[in-house]
């Protein structure tokens, strides 16, 4: 037990840490970056948001409330769910998707925990806030995935983005419970052999936030390379969205390496309140998930 809550904290974490990491260069161009920091590999703030270094964003923060809602109802429940996501969005937060942001007043006006299919809901927003619902139903591959896909139609109802949501989030479970990149390749390959866009070698070099560009740059580099960090460093340097490919990819790379894979440089600027928070959630999530 003590191993997969290690890689659970590693995957959560590393979600923030993601998110912290990558908000300093979302919506520059990979030239952009290189010109201004060389190589971005410290997390320091700024960006378009203008954030105090370790600050988190959307990304984060819909995870958390996710999470909140699952632990408050002792399981998945989408109304919770939905009622947490609008008690954030009245909390002003500092980015929130457009995409997002429709699916919540959606709910609020009218209560429906889903819109129809939408050709505009590719998107990667519902993508990025797996996490909780990957270790509260970290025993259940089949609740898991209907799960993971209920949470994706409070505000994405679109085909790639669940399908892309439920290969990250068995990607996931998988390494949690100790599985190997081997068994991520299989998830990756069934992924692409259904939809053949998200296929990514060679590598097209796209980190927009729609969900196809942004599951090929994770999983390219979470492929390619050998720890967390140059997970994490090569990802967010590709610029665009890159706070979600780098929250997405660090809770990949998290889970693989666990905790202690995680430059402690890292750690120790993420906010307080928000890394505590997710090891509160780790464990009650687990709880739940027994
Ligand atoms: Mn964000
Ligand atoms: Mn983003």
């Amino acid at each position: 037990m003590d191993e997969v809550r290690k890689r659970a904290l590693g995957a959560y974490l590393g979600l923030a840490v993601g998110d912290a990491l990558g908000a300093t260069v979302e919506f520059m161009t990979p030239r952009e970056i290189r010109h201004q920091y060389g190589m971005h590999k410290e997390i320091v703030g700024g960006g378009w948001l203008r954030l105090d270094a370790g600050r988190v964003t959307d990304d984060t923060e819909m995870s958390l409330a996710l999470g909140r809602a699952i632990l408050e109802s002792g399981g998945w429940d989408a109304i919770a769910a939905a009622e947490s996501f609008a008690a954030w969005l009245k909390t002003k937060p500092v980015d929130v998707g457009n995409t997002c942001r429709r699916g919540i007043r959606r709910f609020m006006a009218d209560g429906s925990l889903s819109g129809p299919v939408n050709e505009g809901d590719g998107g990667n927003g519902a993508a990025m806030r797996i996490m909780p619902v990957v270790l509260s139903a970290l025993q259940g591959e089949g609740s898991l995935h209907e799960q993971i896909i209920a949470q994706c139609h409070l505000t994405h109802n679109h085909t790639l983005s669940d399908a892309a949501s439920v290969a990250l989030g068995e990607m996931t479970r998988q390494l949690i419970l100790g599985g190997s990149v081997k068994d991520c390749r299989n998830i990756a390959n069934e992924l692409i052999e259904k939809h053949p866009k998200f296929s990514f070698n060679p590598y097209p070099g796209r980190a927009s936030g729609f969900i196809v560009d942004t599951v090929q740059t994770v999983l390219h580099h979470f492929f390619a390379t050998d720890s967390f960090e140059s997970c994490l460093i090569e990802t967010v340097n590709m610029g665009e969205d890159a706070d979600t490919t780098g929250a997405i990819a660090g809770m990949l790379a998290g889970a693989l390496y666990g905790e202690d894979g995680i430059p402690m440089r890292w750690l120790e600027k993420l906010k307080r309140e928000v890394a505590e928070e997710i090891r509160q959630q780790v464990d009650g999530l687990l709880r739940l998930s027994r």
